[in-house]
């Protein structure tokens, strides 16, 4: 079954996810080999240039397709079949893109360029907002890297934990205090300058190949215009909800896919010899393949009802935090539901290192630290109903 037809709207859309579709097919291949030799996938992110999938969001007239956000979480699903942790980077990418698409709280000019960059060069950009002093910053800390005022601009200095891809970065919008005051900014560092470094110390268990390292930045002279945005002016321009980190779910989403793909072949192929056939036959398999689809349905209904709201109710935005919050929420504990019940389905087979069921279980538990996380949406909504 495609399981991809009851969404496509339009002929626009199937294109994207066939491309999507492509490039999922030749990761999946490599995932394993990343994944047990520790490897950053440098291949999938050449591929993805090469197809010209990092300008998908970026506005029309700049070169690139303009695409909505249900697009956008129908291909980074797709694309996290393949490989959840290089959908994950890429994620970062489109949807930061996306935002500034939408809501143009940069100056022009400097948007404009940064488009070119990517449209021409194909350029990488990612945020950069985690410290280990902060945690995560969707919980309101203040970086501790600063910005100082120069003459001609800002010196920046700090370190960002958790930079996803941060060794094929062009860009980061990092984080820091401004100044002497208490406000915080986000600033355009070009990763070709002096006093930029990465650091490898992303050694996980869970979405390995994102590469989210550490960017170090010692005494980085940026230009003036460097400080695209501050929160003091962004929460003027910018009321709405980061509808954009809808990417987080379509990608977990994708990963459960492969599991579930996985498992269903599996049933189909697995014939032991206490059987008369394969145990896609047996009455208890196929009650966990069932469990499995209604899951699955849950989980893609709520992604893709609350992202098509999204684009054709634009008057409804501002009040959608909780509802995208809400997403996020049940896809991510959707989708271990989804796995668990897949490796009952393969048995032990799939806890060997060659079967990339183990990868799939160990990617999807990433999702509970990406934002927003449990426990702040769970507060949402109960303050919500309190009011
Ligand atoms: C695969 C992956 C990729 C990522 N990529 C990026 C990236 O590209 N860029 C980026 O900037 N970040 C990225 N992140 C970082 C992510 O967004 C979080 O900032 C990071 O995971 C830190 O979360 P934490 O749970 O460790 O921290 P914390 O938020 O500190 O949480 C740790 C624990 O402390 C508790 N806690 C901490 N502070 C509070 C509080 N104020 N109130 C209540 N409880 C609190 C939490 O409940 C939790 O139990 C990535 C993370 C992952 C896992």
């Amino acid at each position: 079954m495609d399981l991809y037809k009851p969404f496509i709207q339009n002929e626009r859309q199937k294109k994207l996810v066939d491309l999507a579709g492509e490039l999922a097919d030749a990761f999946s291949k490599r995932g394993e080999v990343y994944d047990r030799e520790d490897r950053f996938p440098y291949e999938n992110f050449n591929d993805l240039k090469k197809s010209g999938y990092g300008k998908l969001s970026l506005p029309k007239e700049y070169g690139g397709e303009e695409i909505t956000l249900y697009e956008l979480v129908m291909i980074q699903e797709r694309l996290a079949t393949g490989d959840a942790a290089t959908a994950l980077s890429i994620g970062w990418h489109l949807g930061g893109l996306m935002e500034v698409t939408e809501t143009r709280t940069w100056d022009e000019g400097i948007f404009k360029e940064l488009c070119e960059e990517i449209v021409t060069n194909n350029a990488l950009i990612n945020r950069a907002a985690t410290e280990p002093a902060t945690g995560s910053p969707t919980r309101g800390g203040l970086p501790q890297t600063k910005a100082v005022k120069t003459e001609d601009g800002w010196m920046v200095t700090g370190r960002k934990s958790f930079t996803s891809m941060a060794r094929v970065l062009d860009y980061s919008l990092v984080s820091a205090v401004i100044g002497d005051t208490e406000e915080k900014g986000f600033f355009l560092v070009n990763h070709s300058m002096e006093g930029v470094s990465v650091e490898e110390t992303w050694d996980t268990i869970s979405m390995k190949g994102t590469g989210s390292d550490d960017l170090v930045l010692t005494n980085v002279r940026l230009p003036a215009s460097s400080l695209v945005e501050r929160d003091s002016t962004t929460s003027i321009g910018n009321v709405l909800p980061k509808a954009w980190l809808l990417h987080i779910p379509a990608c977990y989403i994708g990963a459960a896919v492969a599991a579930r793909n996985y498992a269903i072949q599996f049933a189909k192929d697995y014939s032991p010899n206490s059987l008369p056939g394969p145990i896609k036959d047996v009455p208890e398999v196929q009650r966990k393949i069932g469990e499995i689809e209604l899951e699955l349905f849950k989980a893609r209904q709520i992604l893709y009802s609350v992202a098509d709201k999204w684009v054709r109710e634009p008057a409804k935005r501002a009040d959608m935090a909780s509802e995208l919050a809400s997403v996020k929420h049940v896809v991510t504990n959707s989708v271990f539901h989804i796995v668990d019940t897949a490796m009952r389905i393969v048995g032990s087979q799939s806890l060997f290192r060659s079967n990339p069921m183990q990868r799939y279980y160990r990617d999807v538990r990433a999702g509970l630290h990406n934002p927003p996380m449990d426990d702040m949406v769970i507060g949402m909504l109960a303050n919500n109903a309190l009011k």
